[in-house]
């Protein structure tokens, strides 16, 4: 497997390419669980039109939500792509579970130890370890390791991870290249989840890489 070490220098082959990446819309720990329930198997830009509209009708509060009449939040979910109905329920829960177990106050759980604050967040739908990891990182509230699908897959094809028969299991393993890079905090860390997504979803994509215009190429274990 490849050193962790080696990982800082390729990141800034990947900003070079692909730019510094721009954060995503959502801050709060809520906004993130609405915005990855908003929306289901689309683009960033259908996900952010989505979160957007929500935004403006609710402004993302839990009691904005319940405030909102189903027909609204329809057609919210419709912006975000198949089985809107299913997500209209989804925010629902969200909302209510927020209002009625954490007195409105999602927040508080963040700060949590970071087991406890992760067992918290993934009672919420969609909400497993990578999402509980991305939710306290990018809340700048724990440096923790976060990786997606796309930038667990470049590491895996770059050497530094194997991939499991299991996604938790390769995502562990994915996670761990980035833990002796904690130190660095929350704001290295979440340029390095940002780089890798935005590689992995243009040039490193899951079917049919484009090796050819990878500057990672030479290096690369995995390049065809
Ligand atoms: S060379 Fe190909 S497989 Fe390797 S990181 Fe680049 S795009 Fe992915």
């Amino acid at each position: 497997m490849r050193d962790p070490s080696a990982l800082p220098a390729l990141l800034n082959q990947l900003e070079e390419q692909h730019g510094v990446q721009r954060r995503l819309p959502p801050r709060t720990a809520l906004d993130w669980i609405l915005w990855e329930n908003v929306a289901y198997l689309v683009s960033d830009k259908r996900r952010k039109a989505a979160f957007a509209a929500l935004q403006q009708k609710t402004k993302l509060s839990a009691e904005g939500i319940l405030a909102l009449s189903r027909e609204d939040l329809l057609a919210i979910a419709q912006l975000g792509g198949m089985h809107p109905a299913n997500r209209v329920a989804k925010l629902l829960k969200i909302a209510a579970t927020v209002q009625d177990e954490l007195d409105g106050d999602l927040d508080s759980v963040l700060e949590l130890p970071h087991a406890k604050a992760r067992r918290e967040l993934k009672r919420f739908p969609g909400i497993g370890d990578p999402g509980a990891d991305k939710i306290l990182l990018f809340t700048s509230t724990h440096a923790v390791p976060a990786l997606d699908s796309n930038g667990l897959r470049v590491l895996v094809r770059l050497g530094f991870a194997r991939e499991a028969k299991s996604y938790s299991t390769t995502y562990r393993a994915a996670t761990a290249v980035l833990a002796p890079h904690v130190e660095r905090g929350c704001p290295w860390l979440m340029r390095a989840h940002d780089l890798l997504r935005k590689h992995g979803q243009q040039v490193c994509k899951n079917n049919e890489p484009y090796c050819d215009a990878c500057p990672l190429a030479d290096v690369c274990p995995s390049a065809s």
